[in-house]
């Protein structure tokens, strides 16, 4: 277990602060998740005095914090308790706010980033210094230290079998999914926090060794002001917050040689935004990726107990590319598929019902079983800072991600159908179930518009991208702001577009490439 009891003495914790904090470090980092917490270990490993600002709180396994609840577990590491959504309310978006950020949140899944990716970024998007050959070591680094391993047997629950069956009964071809795992137990509780130090998350890997060689956290700490003089950033200021009530207790200014944003994929471009960016640069929140998710979700004659094991150990990557024919109409395809993973209170909030019927469901629970695809999306959203200081997320489903989702929501459904659910509900308004392939067509006629169905986006990106113009970039090649000396960006919001797999490994890669280039 990692005792960061040991390490006191390189926390500060906001939540107990009574006086204002002003300090000065060489390198100060706004956020603590796979971007910032990598940089951060990076950075000490060069022998840099490194501050990590964390406006969530520290919630460890040693303290006993990680309890398993959801309703408790969501309020202490989501950044919108579970709640946020698109301004429209299309689709909700987790994300991370706690120390470790989203990774505390994940379920570990962890690709490298496709070489197809990586060359339309430098095709279409002129990235430099982001290749596959330069990237390399880092994956092979990343892999390393968070112990990443295809998925064993031992960890996968019933409905990973099936679904893994089910691929073969269909012609279809899939793999066991990497994931960041030492000496997991399948609890299958990964995304409410990992209460017994498994997980490799930042919380357990990057930050404490960080501070193992002198980095410093600060806490319960949300950066608010970047204090520019001309094109340097001179310091980061913020508040020290009430963990219970998010008010101010104290202030803090960090002064810096140089700072980085590694706030997240939603919430590094507001914190620019908020500080006059915007007007020099357009791109700025201009687009907004998150993978929108599409559930299907089997009830099966037998327990499938989708929630013990690992959440996705068995996934299909047959389908990640778009297809399309001749003439440039869509086939299919442009998604990961997984198995769901969902406690109970979750299934609760996204099988549609009240009263009785939706009862009769949850009595049901351990033979719900659903399939899960990540939409490599076509159409961004935006982010606006808007004049009452709010972040506003304006994301909806357009017309070429509608077909998409419908293909998604599709081959899910044949997919729970052919590893033996006598019934897959849809989660849409109308309460639609299905029970045979052919009943599938009813997808068709979903519009992926507000409240029709449950989607969530856990996958920010894009909203401060990297590129070579400052009209259409907010970031160079080396992660750099435009127009200034001495600010980057360390996190999605500089991928042009989505990953077309989970992000994480290619977030820390990122982050790993841009420490190389500043020491070069
Ligand atoms: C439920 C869920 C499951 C997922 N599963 C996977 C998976 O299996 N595999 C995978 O690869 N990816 C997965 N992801 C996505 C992945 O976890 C994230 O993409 C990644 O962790 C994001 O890292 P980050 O550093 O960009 O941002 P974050 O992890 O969001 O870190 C940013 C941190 O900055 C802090 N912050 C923000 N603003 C401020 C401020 N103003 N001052 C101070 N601090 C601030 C936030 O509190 C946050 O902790 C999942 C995400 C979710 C939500």
């Amino acid at each position: 277990m990692i005792r960061f009891s040991a390490l006191s003495d390189r926390i500060t914790v906001g939540t107990t602060q009574t006086t204002d904090l002003d300090i000065t470090t060489q390198d100060c980092i706004i956020g603590s998740g796979c971007g910032g917490a990598t940089l951060a270990l990076r950075l000490a490993e060069a022998g840099r005095d490194v501050v990590i600002l964390e406006q969530g709180g520290l919630h460890t396994a040693e303290s006993g914090d990680l309890d398993q609840r959801e309703d408790d577990m969501l309020a202490k590491i989501d950044g919108g308790r579970g709640l946020h959504a698109s301004e429209d309310l299309t689709i909700n978006f987790t994300y991370g706010r706690t120390v470790g950020g989203a990774s505390v949140h994940y379920w570990a899944d962890s690709y490298r980033t496709p070489a197809d990716r990586l060359d339309m970024w430098a095709e279409e998007f002129r990235i430099e210094h982001h290749s596959l050959a330069e990237l390399e070591p880092h994956f092979a680094r990343i892999e390393r230290d968070l112990h990443i391993e295809p998925a064993p047997d031992h960890l996968l629950n019933p409905l990973n079998r099936r679904l893994e069956q089910a691929t073969e009964t269909l012609g279809w071809h899939g793999h066991r999914v990497p994931q960041a795992r030492s000496g997991c137990i399948g609890s299958g509780y990964c995304m409410q926090g990992c209460a017994y130090d498994a997980k490799q998350s930042q919380l357990v890997t990057s930050v404490p060794r960080a501070l193992e060689l002198g980095a410093h956290l600060i806490c319960d700490a949300r950066a608010t002001t970047l204090v520019r003089n001309g094109k340097r950033i001179t310091a980061v200021e913020g508040n020290l917050l009430d963990r219970g009530s998010g008010r101010t207790r104290a202030r803090f200014r960090i002064g810096a040689e140089r700072v980085f944003v590694a706030a997240g994929g939603f919430q590094t471009a507001p914190l620019l935004l908020r500080n006059g960016f915007g007007e020099e640069l357009p791109a700025l929140g201009a687009r907004l990726y998150c993978n929108p998710c599409v559930m299907a979700h089997g009830f099966f004659a037998e327990p499938v107990d989708q929630f013990r094991g690992i959440p996705a150990g068995w996934g299909i990557d047959q389908f990640r590319l778009h297809r399309y024919d001749d003439n440039g109409a869509y086939i299919e395809g442009g998604y990961l598929l997984m198995p769901n993973q969902l406690q109970a209170g979750t299934l609760a909030a996204v099988l549609p019902g009240i009263g009785g019927d939706h009862q009769t469901l949850m009595a049901r629970f351990r033979h719900f079983g659903g399939a899960i695809a990540w939409i490599d999306d076509l159409d961004p959203g935006r982010i606006e800072w808007d004049r009452n200081g709010r972040i506003r997320w304006h994301f909806s489903i357009g017309p070429r991600d509608r077909l998409v989702c419908r293909d998604a929501m599709r081959k899910g459904a044949q997919w729970l159908l052919a590893a033996g659910a006598e019934e897959v509900h849809l989660g849409d308004r109308a309460r639609t179930v299905v029970r045979t392939p052919a009943e599938l067509d009813v997808i068709d006629r979903f519009d992926f518009g507000p409240t029709d169905v449950v989607l969530a986006g856990p996958h920010p990106a894009g909203a401060a991208p990297m590129g070579r113009d400052p009209r259409t970039a907010v970031v160079d090649s080396e992660h750099r702001v435009f127009g200034t000396d001495n600010l980057y960006i360390a996190d999605p919001s500089v991928f042009p577009t989505a990953v077309s797999v989970d992000p994480s490994v290619t977030i820390m890669a990122f982050s790993h490439r841009l420490a190389d280039l500043l020491s070069s």
